[in-house]
């Protein structure tokens, strides 16, 4: 009888360390963290937070509205930018193909107007999953676009970064984005219109380096990496150690680069916060 127990055929389970939504149909995910075996159904229950150590899943752009914005409120704009070659980068149309096949979306950004808990914004939220979450003349020209709504609809801007900088394929075209992106919130600024940009876990390069790092208030969900520069390029041009948690989001709220953090759970009440302090008379 025992013997017939060890011999039993086991039965294998796919575990992947990857976001949940990267994994459609996948039952247990491991926690890249703390190693802990997740059940897939109750971690998205939990906002894709690990509940053993909080560990912060990324999240797609199309869930991050979800858990933010009022049921059903969403409405995108500019759905029909698409994305563009402007270099006729070697294989850089396939690789867009592939990620508007596998993310669902044109380019890197979802943007549009919702509504949290009845405040009416205009939002943006980057997909980590399109070719890093990079910022080329699209994603670009939605930001500028959705940051001059705001001003036009005196409505406050909320931006959630999750980008592994400008993309590479559109070369100085995606550089260019910095600048319009920056003159775009300078705008905003001088019209007083409320814009709150949360950094996710990872932003980098040049979204850190423009729009992401311009916000009114600057809020970061907890354990995001936040830099310009990866940590290895920098230690080898400035030949120094770099400090302990350096590119953490604790480590710049400690140096005075971020507001707050806020774990993801209580976004939504901070977010509300904010906007019925410092956005009245914007709804
Ligand atoms: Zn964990």
């Amino acid at each position: 009888m025992f013997k017939d127990l060890f011999r039993k055929p086991q039965r294998y389970i796919t575990v992947r360390s990857d976001a949940v939504t990267q994994e459609k149909g996948t039952l247990w995910i491991k926690c890249p963290e703390c190693g802990e075996i997740l059940y897939a159904r109750e971690l998205e229950k939990n906002l894709n937070v690990c509940r053993k150590c909080s560990h912060h899943f990324r999240l797609s752009a199309p869930e991050r509205l979800a858990i933010t914005l009022d049921e059903d409120s969403f409405q995108e704009m500019d759905a029909d930018l698409d994305a563009v070659d402007p270099l006729s980068f070697p294989e850089y149309k396939d690789k867009l193909a592939r990620a508007q096949e596998t993310t669902g979306l044109q380019d890197a950004i979802l943007t549009g107007g919702g509504t949290i808990l009845g405040w009416p914004v205009l939002v943006g939220a980057f997909e980590p999953h399109f070719i890093m979450g990079s910022m080329g003349s699209i994603v670009g020209e939605k930001i500028t676009r959705l940051a001059e709504r705001a001003i036009e609809k005196k409505l406050p801007l909320l931006l959630f970064s999750a980008s592994g900088g400008a993309r590479m394929q559109e070369g100085v075209f995606s550089l260019m984005q910095m600048a319009k992106t920056s003159a775009a919130i300078a705008r905003l600024n001088e019209a007083g219109i409320l814009y709150i940009s949360v950094l996710t876990d990872p932003t980098t390069g040049g979204v850190t380096a423009s729009f992401a790092t311009l916000g009114d208030i600057i809020i970061a969900e907890p354990g995001a990496m936040i830099g310009f520069a990866g940590p290895r390029v920098i230690k080898d041009t400035t030949q120094a150690e770099l400090p302990p948690g350096f590119q953490t989001a604790e480590f710049l709220l400690d140096h005075g680069l971020i507001d707050a953090i806020v774990p993801r759970k209580e976004m939504k009440p901070r977010l509300i916060e904010y906007l019925s302090y410092l956005a009245d008379g914007q709804r």
